[in-house]
């Protein structure tokens, strides 16, 4: 067991990052009387009702049997419930793991509860598998976290998902939904379940006053909120901030995400959520704001950014998403899909606007000559730009290629999100691919 509350604790205190906060251990610790967390990913948290145990989240396919046995070593009780706090698969992946328990111990099979839109995501999931399935290889690709490899690089681009599927078969579905709110007992726990869009439009994070302790799911994940995701459906970053707010203002004494260390102490629970929620909330009114004014997005992404202040803060750090990204969200939430560039609502293919640069350049090769030069100046924005249009200008030419890969490989080291990183790695591949052919 680990003083969880206590790295979390030096960490807000200081302002430093001194130990990564998201870990993956497959750890169970207690953060208080009858209530644990097995540190996985997604993380699973338990609590001891008294009759039976009531479980936030499953952990994901790959995690689940193992952090199912930790939090075993724990308590051997019943489990009453199941609460999704949301339906991604790295908290839902592993449910058959917990159902298999269930089974083996002779208990009944656990109530799944969970916020009503997490059938949809389920049935989206099943409907759009090969594309799940390439997204996350391309963000996830071969991660690591305290020695295990989230993802895997084995020589497969399906995340090592059993049988190609993005979404286990075993995964158990909602027994019981809810709209709004909810609230429920179990044995001598009462627990408030509130629905909010934010990460995902399925999200609940669970207020449980006897403890005075807030489930937030990944409401709040010790990195910049996950709300810009490229390769990802709408998110919503001004509910986000609305839910943090509304959690505050039950002055919780535990913050207990589904990634990351939890957070103890009234003070310290409310400086993170009132910054984590004044954010977001600035992205969005600067953006709208902007908007109002008739700004393209061109103009909003390189004008809006995260006051100093708060992107130094140790728990918003861009590590997995971006504040960039977030504003593009913002953007498509209240805009559409058009950048507002002319030429880009019917573009003519790439490979013809490439051809005609690189024509007038004096061929594809001084275009990429040209991306290296810009490259050793230190605009890899810039050179990412030309260089990717030598590439489809002359898309079988190898040395093209070696210049690409070198590009992206230095955008990639200079890159903070792990989203970003992933993108340009896919891109490093392909050249490397194509320079091999
Ligand atoms: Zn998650």
């Amino acid at each position: 067991m680990s003083d969880l509350l206590g790295i979390s604790e030096k960490i807000i205190d200081s302002g430093v990052l001194s130990e990564m906060p998201n870990r993956v251990t497959q750890e169970l610790s207690e953060v208080g009387e009858g209530l644990a967390v097995v540190e996985s990913f997604s993380h699973i948290w338990g609590v001891d009702t008294g009759d039976g145990l009531v479980l936030f989240d499953a952990s994901g396919v790959l995690t689940g049997v193992e952090a199912m046995e930790a939090m075993r070593s724990w308590r051997t009780d019943r489990v009453d419930t199941l609460v999704y706090t949301h339906g991604h698969v790295d908290h839902v992946g592993g449910s058959g793991a917990v159902l298999a328990d269930a089974d083996r111990r002779g208990y009944r099979r656990p109530t799944v509860v969970a916020h009503e839109a997490v059938h949809a995501r389920l049935d989206r999931y099943r409907r759009t598998n090969g594309w799940n399935l390439s997204i996350n290889a391309r963000q996830f690709g071969g991660i690591r976290t305290a020695g295990m490899s989230i993802g895997g690089n084995s020589g497969s681009n399906n995340l090592g998902m059993p049988n190609g599927r993005f979404l286990p078969e075993d995964v158990a579905t909602p027994d019981i939904t809810y709209s709004d709110a909810v609230s429920m007992r179990v044995g001598d726990v009462e627990m408030e379940l509130h629905h909010a869009r934010g990460e995902t439009d399925d999200h609940t994070w669970t207020w449980l006053p006897g403890r005075k302790a807030v489930l937030v799911g990944d409401l709040f994940m010790w990195n910049f909120p996950n709300a810009g995701n490229p390769q990802k459906v709408q998110r919503h970053p001004g509910e986000w901030a609305h839910a943090l707010r509304e959690m505050m203002a039950r002055r919780p004494e535990y913050l207990l995400p589904a990634h990351g260390l939890p957070i103890g102490g009234a003070d310290r629970v409310e400086t993170v959520l009132d910054n984590t929620a004044t954010a977001l909330e600035h992205l969005v009114e600067s953006t709208v704001a902007l908007m109002n004014q008739g700004a393209d997005l061109d103009t909003i992404i390189h004008t809006v950014s995260v006051p100093a202040h708060l992107a130094e803060l140790p728990y918003l750090q861009p590590f997995y998403d971006e504040p960039e990204f977030v504003v593009r969200n913002i953007w498509r939430l209240y805009g559409g899909w058009w950048d507002g560039d002319p030429s880009s609502l019917k573009p003519s293919p790439r490979a013809l606007v490439a051809g005609e640069i690189a024509d007038l350049a004096g061929g594809a090769r001084a275009l990429a000559q040209r991306a290296a030069e810009v490259a050793d100046t230190g605009d890899l924005s810039l050179a990412c730009h030309l260089v990717e249009m030598a590439a489809n200008a002359s898309p079988e030419d190898r040395g093209i290629h070696e210049i690409r890969a070198d590009v992206y490989t230095r955008r990639r080291k200079e890159a903070t999100s792990l989203m970003a990183r992933g993108v340009y790695r896919g891109a490093i591949r392909e050249s490397q691919a194509a320079i091999e052919e």
